[in-house]
Protein backbone atom coordinates (compact mmCIF):
# COMPACT_ATOMS: atom_id res chain seq x y z
CA UNK A 1 0.00 0.00 0.00
CA UNK A 2 1.06 3.69 -0.91
CA UNK A 3 1.74 6.01 1.73
CA UNK A 4 -0.33 9.00 2.46
CA UNK A 5 2.02 12.28 3.15
CA UNK A 6 1.54 15.74 3.61
CA UNK A 7 4.60 17.56 3.57
CA UNK A 8 5.02 21.66 4.24
CA UNK A 9 7.76 23.42 2.16
CA UNK A 10 8.58 26.76 4.17
CA UNK A 11 10.10 28.32 0.79
CA UNK A 12 12.68 31.18 2.04
CA UNK A 13 10.41 32.08 4.87
CA UNK A 14 10.96 31.67 9.02
CA UNK A 15 13.59 32.98 11.16
CA UNK A 16 15.51 30.77 13.32
CA UNK A 17 13.49 31.44 16.47
CA UNK A 18 9.92 31.20 14.26
CA UNK A 19 11.34 28.42 12.92
CA UNK A 20 11.94 26.85 16.35
CA UNK A 21 8.50 28.02 17.49
CA UNK A 22 6.28 26.46 14.65
CA UNK A 23 8.26 22.71 15.13
CA UNK A 24 7.32 22.86 18.66
CA UNK A 25 3.94 23.97 18.06
CA UNK A 26 3.73 20.78 15.57
CA UNK A 27 5.60 18.57 18.02
CA UNK A 28 2.50 19.51 20.28
CA UNK A 29 -0.52 19.20 18.20
CA UNK A 30 1.17 15.78 17.15
CA UNK A 31 -0.84 13.29 19.15
CA UNK A 32 -3.83 14.97 16.87
CA UNK A 33 -2.34 14.06 13.67
CA UNK A 34 -4.07 11.13 11.50
CA UNK A 35 -1.90 8.17 12.16
CA UNK A 36 -1.79 6.90 8.40
CA UNK A 37 -0.33 10.31 7.43
CA UNK A 38 3.14 10.41 6.99
CA UNK A 39 4.36 14.23 7.97
CA UNK A 40 7.10 16.34 6.69
CA UNK A 41 8.43 19.19 7.65
CA UNK A 42 10.39 21.32 4.88
CA UNK A 43 12.50 24.57 6.16
CA UNK A 44 15.21 26.37 4.69
CA UNK A 45 18.41 24.87 4.64
CA UNK A 46 19.83 26.54 7.99
CA UNK A 47 17.32 24.97 10.38
CA UNK A 48 17.39 21.82 8.58
CA UNK A 49 19.70 19.78 11.26
CA UNK A 50 18.11 21.57 14.38
CA UNK A 51 14.84 20.35 12.97
CA UNK A 52 16.26 16.91 12.98
CA UNK A 53 17.09 17.29 16.41
CA UNK A 54 14.11 18.94 17.99
CA UNK A 55 11.32 15.65 16.55
CA UNK A 56 13.99 13.01 17.00
CA UNK A 57 11.37 11.36 19.26
CA UNK A 58 8.85 12.01 17.05
CA UNK A 59 7.02 10.36 14.18
CA UNK A 60 7.69 13.86 12.10
CA UNK A 61 10.27 13.71 9.19
CA UNK A 62 12.41 16.44 7.75
CA UNK A 63 13.41 17.49 4.47
CA UNK A 64 15.42 20.12 2.73
CA UNK A 65 14.19 22.29 -0.79
CA UNK A 66 16.79 21.01 -3.16
CA UNK A 67 20.61 19.68 -3.23
CA UNK A 68 23.35 20.35 -5.76
CA UNK A 69 23.55 18.16 -8.79
CA UNK A 70 27.31 17.17 -8.02
CA UNK A 71 28.53 15.17 -5.03
CA UNK A 72 31.47 17.43 -3.68
CA UNK A 73 33.69 19.64 -4.33
CA UNK A 74 34.51 23.27 -5.25
CA UNK A 75 30.92 24.46 -5.64
CA UNK A 76 30.61 27.36 -3.46
CA UNK A 77 27.14 28.07 -1.89
CA UNK A 78 26.06 24.38 -2.86
CA UNK A 79 24.87 21.97 -0.43
CA UNK A 80 24.61 18.31 -1.48
CA UNK A 81 22.53 15.01 -0.94
CA UNK A 82 25.86 13.65 1.18
CA UNK A 83 25.21 16.41 3.30
CA UNK A 84 21.77 16.49 3.79
CA UNK A 85 22.08 12.25 4.39
CA UNK A 86 24.43 12.87 7.00
CA UNK A 87 22.43 14.93 9.57
CA UNK A 88 19.68 12.75 9.02
CA UNK A 89 17.03 14.62 6.81
CA UNK A 90 15.05 12.65 4.97
CA UNK A 91 13.04 13.80 2.19
CA UNK A 92 14.53 16.34 -0.76
CA UNK A 93 12.56 18.31 -2.62
CA UNK A 94 13.29 18.12 -6.47
CA UNK A 95 12.21 20.32 -9.19
CA UNK A 96 10.11 22.76 -7.49
CA UNK A 97 8.59 25.02 -10.26
CA UNK A 98 10.40 27.69 -8.27
CA UNK A 99 13.95 26.22 -8.60
CA UNK A 100 12.81 25.70 -12.34
CA UNK A 101 11.63 29.33 -13.35
CA UNK A 102 13.91 31.64 -11.05
CA UNK A 103 17.04 28.90 -11.11
CA UNK A 104 17.06 27.24 -14.60
CA UNK A 105 16.80 23.88 -13.51
CA UNK A 106 16.31 22.03 -16.43
CA UNK A 107 14.97 18.35 -16.53
CA UNK A 108 18.92 17.06 -17.34
CA UNK A 109 19.84 19.34 -13.91
CA UNK A 110 16.70 17.91 -12.17
CA UNK A 111 17.70 13.89 -13.33
CA UNK A 112 21.32 14.38 -12.14
CA UNK A 113 20.39 15.25 -8.41
CA UNK A 114 17.64 12.95 -8.35
CA UNK A 115 20.25 10.18 -9.13
CA UNK A 116 22.59 11.40 -6.04
CA UNK A 117 19.04 11.38 -4.08
CA UNK A 118 18.17 8.32 -4.30
CA UNK A 119 22.15 7.00 -3.92
CA UNK A 120 22.31 8.86 -0.89
CA UNK A 121 18.98 6.60 0.64
CA UNK A 122 17.11 10.10 0.74
CA UNK A 123 13.09 10.16 -0.33
CA UNK A 124 12.75 12.75 -3.56
CA UNK A 125 9.72 14.20 -3.87
CA UNK A 126 10.34 14.72 -7.74
CA UNK A 127 7.66 18.10 -8.86
CA UNK A 128 5.95 18.20 -12.12
CA UNK A 129 3.72 20.91 -13.34
CA UNK A 130 2.44 23.26 -16.13
CA UNK A 131 2.29 27.21 -16.13
CA UNK A 132 -1.00 29.14 -17.26
CA UNK A 133 -0.23 29.19 -20.72
CA UNK A 134 0.45 25.59 -21.51
CA UNK A 135 -2.70 24.69 -19.32
CA UNK A 136 -4.90 27.08 -21.96
CA UNK A 137 -2.73 25.85 -24.62
CA UNK A 138 -3.35 22.14 -23.92
CA UNK A 139 -0.18 21.26 -23.52
CA UNK A 140 -0.43 20.65 -19.44
CA UNK A 141 -0.44 16.26 -20.73
CA UNK A 142 2.88 16.73 -22.98
CA UNK A 143 4.65 18.80 -20.48
CA UNK A 144 4.15 16.91 -17.67
CA UNK A 145 4.98 13.76 -19.63
CA UNK A 146 8.66 15.07 -20.65
CA UNK A 147 9.49 16.63 -17.19
CA UNK A 148 8.67 12.86 -15.80
CA UNK A 149 10.36 11.00 -19.04
CA UNK A 150 13.48 13.15 -18.41
CA UNK A 151 13.49 13.72 -15.04
CA UNK A 152 13.04 10.39 -13.65
CA UNK A 153 12.56 7.67 -16.10
CA UNK A 154 16.21 6.41 -16.56
CA UNK A 155 16.19 4.89 -13.22
CA UNK A 156 16.06 0.81 -12.14
CA UNK A 157 12.53 -0.33 -10.41
CA UNK A 158 14.44 -0.78 -7.57
CA UNK A 159 15.10 2.93 -7.17
CA UNK A 160 11.78 4.17 -9.35
CA UNK A 161 9.69 2.64 -6.21
CA UNK A 162 11.40 5.38 -3.51
CA UNK A 163 10.43 8.54 -5.52
CA UNK A 164 7.34 10.58 -4.52
CA UNK A 165 5.73 12.40 -7.38
CA UNK A 166 3.93 16.23 -6.75
CA UNK A 167 1.73 17.56 -9.15
CA UNK A 168 1.80 21.02 -8.41
CA UNK A 169 0.30 23.36 -11.25
CA UNK A 170 2.34 26.52 -11.36
CA UNK A 171 -0.60 28.43 -12.00
CA UNK A 172 -1.88 27.22 -8.64
CA UNK A 173 1.10 27.86 -6.54
CA UNK A 174 0.79 30.82 -3.67
CA UNK A 175 -2.09 32.35 -6.25
CA UNK A 176 -5.02 31.35 -3.79
CA UNK A 177 -6.07 29.49 -6.84
CA UNK A 178 -6.20 25.69 -6.72
CA UNK A 179 -6.95 22.70 -9.35
CA UNK A 180 -10.19 21.64 -8.97
CA UNK A 181 -10.76 17.96 -7.81
CA UNK A 182 -11.43 16.87 -11.12
CA UNK A 183 -8.34 18.95 -12.29
CA UNK A 184 -6.06 17.08 -10.08
CA UNK A 185 -7.61 13.36 -10.49
CA UNK A 186 -7.21 13.65 -14.20
CA UNK A 187 -3.76 14.60 -13.96
CA UNK A 188 -2.86 12.02 -11.21
CA UNK A 189 -4.13 9.06 -13.04
CA UNK A 190 -2.56 10.26 -16.09
CA UNK A 191 0.90 10.18 -14.19
CA UNK A 192 -0.08 7.10 -12.82
CA UNK A 193 -0.63 5.49 -16.25
CA UNK A 194 2.83 6.84 -17.32
CA UNK A 195 4.24 5.08 -14.48
CA UNK A 196 2.62 1.89 -15.17
CA UNK A 197 3.56 1.50 -18.79
CA UNK A 198 6.74 2.24 -18.16
CA UNK A 199 7.64 0.25 -14.68
CA UNK A 200 3.98 -1.85 -14.25
CA UNK A 201 1.09 -1.39 -12.82
CA UNK A 202 2.34 -3.33 -9.47
CA UNK A 203 4.84 -0.56 -9.19
CA UNK A 204 2.64 2.66 -10.29
CA UNK A 205 0.44 1.65 -7.33
CA UNK A 206 3.28 1.82 -4.83
CA UNK A 207 4.22 5.43 -6.24
CA UNK A 208 2.64 8.52 -3.77
CA UNK A 209 1.66 11.26 -6.08
CA UNK A 210 1.05 14.34 -4.03
CA UNK A 211 -1.07 17.68 -5.26
CA UNK A 212 0.60 21.26 -4.45
CA UNK A 213 -0.96 24.81 -5.21
CA UNK A 214 -2.50 26.83 -2.77
CA UNK A 215 -4.14 24.02 -0.52
CA UNK A 216 -5.52 24.96 2.63
CA UNK A 217 -7.24 23.19 5.54
CA UNK A 218 -10.82 24.22 4.09
CA UNK A 219 -9.84 22.15 0.28
CA UNK A 220 -7.95 19.93 0.97
CA UNK A 221 -10.58 17.16 1.88
CA UNK A 222 -11.98 17.57 -1.50
CA UNK A 223 -8.58 17.19 -2.97
CA UNK A 224 -7.38 14.34 -0.97
CA UNK A 225 -11.09 12.28 -1.65
CA UNK A 226 -9.45 11.52 -5.16
CA UNK A 227 -7.93 8.08 -5.39
CA UNK A 228 -5.11 9.03 -6.73
CA UNK A 229 -3.85 11.64 -4.47
CA UNK A 230 -2.13 10.52 -1.80
CA UNK A 231 -1.54 13.92 -0.16
CA UNK A 232 0.31 17.33 -0.48
CA UNK A 233 2.46 19.28 -0.74
CA UNK A 234 1.85 22.52 0.98
CA UNK A 235 3.12 25.82 1.06
CA UNK A 236 1.63 28.96 3.03
CA UNK A 237 -0.97 26.78 4.48
CA UNK A 238 1.88 24.71 6.20
CA UNK A 239 3.31 27.86 7.91
CA UNK A 240 -0.06 28.08 10.28
CA UNK A 241 0.82 24.68 13.01
CA UNK A 242 -3.19 24.64 13.21
CA UNK A 243 -3.72 25.17 9.69
CA UNK A 244 -1.51 22.05 9.05
CA UNK A 245 -2.74 20.21 11.18
CA UNK A 246 -6.53 20.62 9.81
CA UNK A 247 -4.55 19.34 6.36
CA UNK A 248 -2.75 16.25 7.64
CA UNK A 249 -6.03 14.93 8.87
CA UNK A 250 -8.37 15.95 5.94
CA UNK A 251 -7.96 12.51 4.81
C1 LIG B 1 4.48 24.81 -2.83
O1 LIG B 1 5.32 25.58 -2.41
O2 LIG B 1 4.86 23.72 -3.26
C2 LIG B 1 3.07 25.20 -2.83
C3 LIG B 1 2.20 24.35 -3.27
O3 LIG B 1 2.75 26.46 -2.33
P1 LIG B 1 1.30 26.99 -1.90
O4 LIG B 1 0.66 25.91 -1.08
O5 LIG B 1 1.57 28.23 -1.11
O6 LIG B 1 0.54 27.25 -3.17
Amino acid sequence: MRKNIVAGNWKMNTTFDEAVTLTKELLNLEKQFDKNTEVVLIPPFLYTKTLVDLTQNSKIKIGTQNSANILEGAYTGEVSAKMIASINAQYVIIGHSERRAYYNETNQILNQKLKLVLENNLIPIFCVGEILAEREANKHFEIIKNQLIEGTFNFSETDYKKIVIAYEPVWAIGTGKTASPEQAQEIHTFIRNLIAEKFGVNLANEISILYGGSVKASNAKEIFNNKDVDGGLIGGASLNAKEFTDIINAF
